[in-house]
This record gives C-alpha cells, structure tokens and sequence, in this order.
C-alpha cells in the first residue's frame, strides 16, 4: 500500500529526518493562521500530483482558502482528496531525488539516486544512479547529489531505520530539496509499505476497503461468505430488526482488513450493534478473535459485538475473546436476539 504524504512524512519524520512541519486539513473552515507563504498539497496516493494542480502555492489568507477548496475539489487520476497538507513553502535552490527501495532479485537494499529531481525526473532517467547499500554508500550519494558527506551518512542511517522499522518496500524523496539557506528539507515523501508485515505495524493507518454497503439500519454485519451475509440479513429482518449493511468479508482476512472493516461499519449513521458472523474454514476462528480484539483497540466508536464462530479453532477463539469480555453465542438466532435487544 502507498501512504499518503503526511503519513509518510510522520514515519521520516519519527525517524529524525528533516521535514516541513505541516498541517492537515479537510475543509476551507479548518485552516488555521499561518504565516505565509505555505504550500497546499493534495493528499492522493499517487505521483505527478504537482504537473495536475495538486500542489499550489497561497500567499495569503484568501488564497489560501481558495486553493484549499479548490484542491480538494480536484480529481487527481480517478483521486479525490479527503485533506490536503498545508506546510511553509520552502526557498528551494536546488531539487534532488533520493530513494531506497528492495531489490528482491539481488536480495539487496538500494538506493536510487539522481542530482536533478523534481517534477521533470522521468526525463532525466539517463542521470539516475542505482548504488548498492552498503556501509559507506553515503560517500557515493553525497558526491552525486553534492552534499556534505557527514549530513548525508546521517541521512541515509536514518532514512534506513524509518524503512526497516515500518517494512517499507520504497521511500521515495522527490525532491529532496536544498534551500537557498543551504538546509535540506524532504519537500515530498512517497512511501510504499509491504502489507504482508502490517499485523506487527499499529503505527501505520488502516487500508482502505470499499465493499461495504450500507442499508440505512442500526444493526452492523459482517460476514464471510455472500450466503452467509444474506441468512444474517434475513434473520434480522425476519425478527423485525434492520441491518445497516452488507459485507462478505471474504476469507483469510487479516487483523488489519478486520478492524478498517469494522471501523467503517461504527462510521455508519445511527449504528447500535454489530453482529459478526463467520464460519471458519480456510480462516481460523481464532484469527478472527484477533481481529475482533485489534479492533477494540483501533475503533474508538466500537459499538457492542455479538459474535458467533463456528468451525476451525472456536474454542482458541472463545477463550481470547472471554478475556476481553465476549461471550460467543450458540447460534445466530441468539446473535440477533442480544443485538436487537440492545438498544
Ligand atoms: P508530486 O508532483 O506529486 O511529486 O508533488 P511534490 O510534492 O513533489 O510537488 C511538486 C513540485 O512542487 C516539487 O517538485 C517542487 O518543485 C514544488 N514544491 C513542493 N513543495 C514546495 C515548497 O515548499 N516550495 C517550493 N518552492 N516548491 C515546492
Ligand atoms: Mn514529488
């Protein structure tokens, strides 16, 4: 998964590297007083976000009113923004690119280097070094990107830790701008995480996941399996109740793809309770109690579960989830009954 910008600029920044402190906003109504001039950034999960308009500079408080309405009004290659990133516009002297990226075909770490970054790189694809990681690389990269040897090692020491601490497949700088003060700033951040580690990273924000469909009731479903989100449905309508979705989770479903799940089914207006109702087969009923106590911790607005799990590893999964304090339920008829009742 690629993070947006601001994520990715939180995870260098938490490993110490230099990043304009910015703000996130997502409407005009939200702006704080700034001291001007800031850049407006578009937060979209792809590149090439300034040659489309995504990114603008305002110069004063009508302006940047103005850009921010505008920007997150703009449809990025099929994005729209849900917040933009204000930050100080920096004095940029000279635009660089730096990346580190794995290799999985060498089994290596490696950076990607280029002295002329910025919005035109494609362009100059014939001045792009690839250097090998290794402990003194740094001497290569200051030397490309003529910078100072000592900032760089320290650079690239911590550019490493920020990507083996969140299992990182690519960050990408561009650019990595040199002020006219001569301070280095990473203007922009591009990171790409491996989602196969996320169940050992709390740090990094949930995937985004779209196929639930709201019906306009109160009470929430998951389930795995379409025939298995519909025998649900029918069950609470047949006792007078009404869901407020349809979901089939699907199978093998991680801890992560679970708790942004439920998330979106606390989001959904006038929700009361959420029944959870899956047969384990491929999945484990115990991971799912996990995702099921992932999610107490992630969804601040968790409304009660009522929770019923049959098939492989139940009795693992009823144990974790009796030290969180939910009782499985004997069948779905029951499931129905407890959620209805809860008003
Ligand atoms: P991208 O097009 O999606 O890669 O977005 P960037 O964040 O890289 O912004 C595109 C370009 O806008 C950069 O290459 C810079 O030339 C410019 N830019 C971004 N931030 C700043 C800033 O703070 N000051 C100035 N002067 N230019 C900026
Ligand atoms: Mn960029």
């Amino acid at each position: 998964m690629q993070l947006l910008e601001y994520d990715a600029k939180r995870l260098l920044r938490e490993a110490g590297l230099p990043v304009p402190e910015g703000i996130v906003v997502s409407a005009p109504d939200q702006i704080p007083s700034v001291v001007f001039p800031v850049v407006v950034k578009s937060q979209v999960p792809v590149g090439g976000r300034g040659k489309l308009g995504g990114v603008k500079t305002a110069h004063d408080q009508t302006e940047l009113e103005e850009l921010v309405a505008n920007i997150l009004q703009l449809d990025i290659k099929g994005y729209k923004p849900n917040a933009v990133l204000i930050e100080p516009a920096l004095e940029i002297a000279r635009e660089l690119y730096l990346a580190l990226r794995i290799n999985r075909d060498q089994r290596r770490l490696e950076y990607i280097v280029a002295a002329e970054g910025g919005v035109e790189i494609e362009s100059h694809a014939s001045d792009v070094d690839v250097l090998p990681d290794s402990p003194d690389v740094y001497e290569q990269v200051a030397k490309i990107l003529q910078l100072d040897a000592v900032e760089t090692k320290k650079l690239t020491q911590q550019l490493e830790i920020a990507f083996v601490d969140n299992d990182c497949l690519l960050i990408e700088i561009n650019p990595l701008a040199v002020t006219t003060r001569d301070q280095l700033f990473c203007a922009d951040a591009k990171i790409q995480v491996d989602d196969n580690a996320r169940f050992r990273q709390e740090n990094l924000p949930l995937p985004e996941v779209t196929d639930i469909k709201p019906l306009g009731g109160n009470i929430g479903v998951v389930a795995n399996g379409a025939g298995m989100a519909m025998s649900t449905m029918d069950t609470i309508y047949a006792a007078g109740g009404k869901p407020a979705n349809f979901l089939d989770i699907g199978g093998g479903t991680g801890q992560e793809v679970f708790a942004t799940n439920l998330q979106k089914i606390a989001d959904l207006p006038g929700i009361t309770s959420i029944i959870i109702n899956i047969f384990a087969g491929i999945t484990r009923c115990d991971d799912i109690a996990r995702g099921i106590l992932a999610s107490q911790s992630r969804v601040p607005n968790l409304p009660p579960l009522y929770v019923r799990l049959e098939g492989t590893n139940r009795e693992e999964a009823a144990a974790l989830l009796a030290d969180a304090g939910i009782d499985l339920q004997p069948d779905l008829a029951s499931c129905v009954k407890e959620a209805m009742n809860y008003v």
